[in-house]
């Protein structure tokens, strides 16, 4: 079976007080046979945050990590420190991070190796551009950034289809154009890693992803749930978007 995910992605927003009575609100919503949580809040957030979710159904990740252990890379963290800080998930290879800061398929696939050799699991962003997809290339876009992914740790990793035209503007991809996409991601899983993999891998949907339309586009049949960006960052909207999720685990 795979027991839906939801993460909030909150982006370069928060703080310290903030995510203290976030985290503290989200947890008292959380409900028996809910989909497993991740909030991800910037770097700064992460100690207290772990501090706040410890004990709890939420699990903390951060936005990103490095691809080395330690090192001259001034301004970046690794895997291994957010590890020893009790986070447990990685986000890598965002549309952001692609965009503004020269992520590429190979720079994400290295931090996603380098998160999960420090025993945290990932999740991996893809998704295709506006103009890819007006010229019929989304599925062999993702079929290249998924190459990458061969050799990761199927039990460590979920991926995040992220059309980069539905990322924070508000306008989300259709239930079947997610699910057309998750469904191709899933026999490429399967060719990279494996049958078994494939089945129990969860593929995310995220963009624009609101309490509105979260049940619509969670009914898909290999849409096994979401990574949530603007609309984590209000409690009660992304309390909803996990109750939207809940109760609904797919046969593997
Ligand atoms: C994201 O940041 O991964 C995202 C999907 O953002 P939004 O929900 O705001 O589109």
């Amino acid at each position: 079976m795979r027991h839906p995910l939801i993460a909030a992605n909150w982006k370069m927003f928060g703080t310290l007080d903030g995510v203290q009575r976030y985290l503290e609100t989200l947890i008292g919503h959380l409900q028996p046979g809910n989909p497993q949580v991740v909030v991800c809040p910037p770097y700064t957030l992460l100690p207290a945050a772990v501090m706040v979710a410890t004990g709890s159904a939420v699990a903390i990740g951060a936005q990103s990590c490095h691809w080395e252990e330690k090192g001259a890379f001034t301004g970046e963290v690794a895997a291994p420190m957010l590890a020893e800080l009790g986070v447990t998930w990685v986000v890598v290879g965002h549309s952001e991070r692609r965009q503004y800061f020269g992520e590429t398929d190979a720079t994400a696939a290295a931090r996603a190796r380098a998160a999960q050799r420090a025993g945290l699991s990932c999740i991996f962003c893809l998704g295709e551009l506006l103009t890819e997809r007006e010229a019929g290339q989304t599925l062999a876009v993702l079929e290249r950034q998924s190459a990458v992914l061969a050799g990761l740790d199927p039990t460590r990793l979920a991926l995040a289809y992220e059309p980069v035209w539905a990322i924070g503007t508000g306008r989300n991809a259709t239930p079947e154009q997610a699910q057309e996409a998750h469904t191709f991601l899933r026999q490429r899983i399967a060719s990279l890693l494996g049958s078994d993999a494939a089945a129990g891998l969860r593929i995310l949907y995220g963009g624009s992803v609101k309490p509105e339309n979260a049940a619509a586009i969670l009914s898909q049949a290999d849409v096994d749930g979401a990574l949530v960006g603007g609309a984590s960052l209000d409690v009660d909207a992304f309390s909803a978007i996990i109750h939207a999720a809940s109760g609904s685990s797919r046969a593997g």
